[in-house]
C-alpha cells in the first residue's frame, strides 16, 4: 500500500523534526545576571528580574552582542567608535 507507506514516512519525518527542535532549545545558552545573578536565555536583551541590560546592538553590523565584550565578534568594532 503506498499511501500507507507515504503516511508512514510523513510521521517519521515529523518526529525528526520534533527532536531537532528540542535539540536547539536545549543548546541554548545560559547565563547570569550581571547584577541580580538571575538565569537569563543567550537571547534575553535584559534581565526580567532587575531590568539589568545584558546584550546590545552592534552599530556597524546590527548585531546582538554581548555587554561585556570589548569588542564584535562579528565586525570588530569596538565600542569606543559609537
Ligand atoms: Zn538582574
Ligand atoms: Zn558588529
Amino acid at each position: 500500500m503506498p499511501v500507507l507507506a507515504c503516511i508512514g514516512l510523513s510521521i517519521l519525518v515529523y518526529f525528526l523534526l520534533l527532536n531537532n527542535i528540542k535539540g536547539a532549545e536545549q543548546n541554548e545558552e545560559n547565563t547570569h545576571c550581571n547584577k541580580c545573578n538571575e538565569k537569563i536565555k543567550s537571547t534575553q536583551a535584559f534581565c526580567p528580574n532587575c531590568r539589568e541590560k545584558l546584550r546590545e546592538i552592534c552599530t556597524s553590523c546590527k548585531k546582538t552582542i554581548d555587554i561585556n565584550w570589548r569588542y564584535c565578534p562579528y565586525c570588530g568594532d569596538t565600542k569606543e567608535n559609537r
